[in-house]
């Protein structure tokens, strides 16, 4: 789950991680009256879930009230990366010295937290990491001792010579670590992290994103979501209680089970397809849930055709079939359906489809063959 800046901000300052104190606004006016409050220049930001706003003319300095009025009202309705801003933050200017980028990352590999540090600050870290490597600093941390005192110095000696600003950032990096473990993060970055030319070392951009399967613990954390930044279908399937990812192909896929479906999607692609999308119904799906993984298919423009690969055991085959019944009553689906079930109540399955005039199959190679197929256009 990603979440906004001054959500992150909000996370990080209550770890105790310097930055300056701003506010969010809807509305130039609410923009320039917090810029008023603040005195002095601002820098107006887009709040949106995409990095690199800057150079898309998200971040504006404004020299008074009336310029960040005019910066919102600029920056508001703005497209990134095809998200809308709806709201910005207005936060002091600060002066800067020098940008540096600290980062913590859930890395698969060594199924650890790991820390990257760079004084090459500001930019994607993506193209410092590509051009200058060896300016990049990476340290796996072990969860059992977490960030040791010495680690946190020897990656803040990296950024820094002057040693009250190498303190300064070690502690920083000890209180990013607490919020990415204290909060199921699967990122914790600032960028830049700065110095200013009376000394200090300060956040002033703040990214957290949020492991979607920490969330059972922290319920609380849900709130900070955003449903308008989302993928309007995955929103759509959090709702209906599907895992759903979607994906750039024109197969649809609706399975039982997500090792069904992960083995769904290869048969597709092995067979020359491409899939739409990932979307496991669970184990004991009711017909209604079918109905909703249908709708939630449809909607994406890209599918050509769509697959249900159900293996019945908990999963009942003929509340599949009776979801899919339904669902064709309800709305029209324009897109030829292949069927694959076996199992649990097939017989009865098969009965309820006859009915409705479609045929299913129980082998799966032949019913992937037959969707790629229909995709292409060929059936
Ligand atoms: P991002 O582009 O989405 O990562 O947004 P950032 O908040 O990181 O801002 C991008 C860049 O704008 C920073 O790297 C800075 O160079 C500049 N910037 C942001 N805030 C300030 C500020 O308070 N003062 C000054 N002088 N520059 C800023
Ligand atoms: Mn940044």
């Amino acid at each position: 789950m990603n979440i906004h800046e001054y959500q992150a901000r909000a996370l990080l300052k209550a770890a105790g991680v310097p930055m300056l104190d701003g506010d969010v606004a809807s509305t130039p006016p609410v923009a320039e009256a917090i810029a008023r409050r603040i005195g002095g220049k601002v820098v107006v930001k887009a709040q949106v879930h995409v990095g690199g706003r800057g150079k898309a003319g998200g971040v504006k300095l404004a020299a008074n009230p009336g310029e960040a009025a005019d910066a919102a009202e600029r920056i508001l309705g703005m497209q990134i990366r095809g998200l809308t801003v709806h709201k910005v933050l207005v936060v002091p200017a600060a002066d800067i010295s020098s940008e540096a980028y600290v980062g913590l990352i859930m890395d698969r590999e060594t199924q650890r937290p790991v820390f990257m540090v760079s004084p090459a600050g500001g930019i994607d870290i993506e193209e410092v990491a590509a051009k200058t490597p060896e300016k990049i600093r990476r340290l796996p941390v072990d969860p059992t001792y977490g960030l040791l005192p010495h680690q946190a110095l020897a990656l803040a000696f990296f950024l820094y010579k002057d040693f009250a600003q190498v303190k300064a950032a070690a502690q920083i990096m000890e209180r990013l670590y607490t919020v990415f473990t204290h909060n199921g993060c699967s990122l914790a970055e600032i960028n830049p992290l700065v110095t200013t030319p009376d000394g200090r070392v300060l956040a002033l951009d703040a990214k957290v994103v949020i492991d979607d399967n920490e969330l059972f613990w922290r319920p609380d954390l849900e709130e900070l979501r955003d449903e308008s930044e989302e993928p309007p279908a995955e929103a759509a399937a959090r709702r209906a209680n599907l895992s759903f990812i979607k994906l750039d192909g024109n197969v649809g896929c609706v399975v039982n089970g997500a090792g069904l479906a992960m083995a769904t999607m290869d048969l597709v692609k092995y067979y020359g397809g491409e899939p739409a999308n990932f979307l496991d119904i669970g184990g004991s799906s009711n017909p209604e849930k079918v109905v909703n993984a249908l709708k939630i298919i449809t909607t994406d423009p890209n599918v050509k055709a769509i697959l249900f690969n159900i293996f019945g055991g908990i999963t009942r085959t003929d509340d599949v079939a009776n979801g899919i019944k339904t669902a064709l009553a309800q709305f029209p689906v324009k897109v030829p359906i292949v069927v694959r079930l076996t199992g649990t109540n097939e017989a009865e399955a098969f009965r309820i489809l006859q009915g409705i005039g479609m045929t299913a199959l129980s082998d799966m190679d032949e019913a992937v063959q037959q969707v790629v197929r229909a995709a292409k256009g060929a059936a």
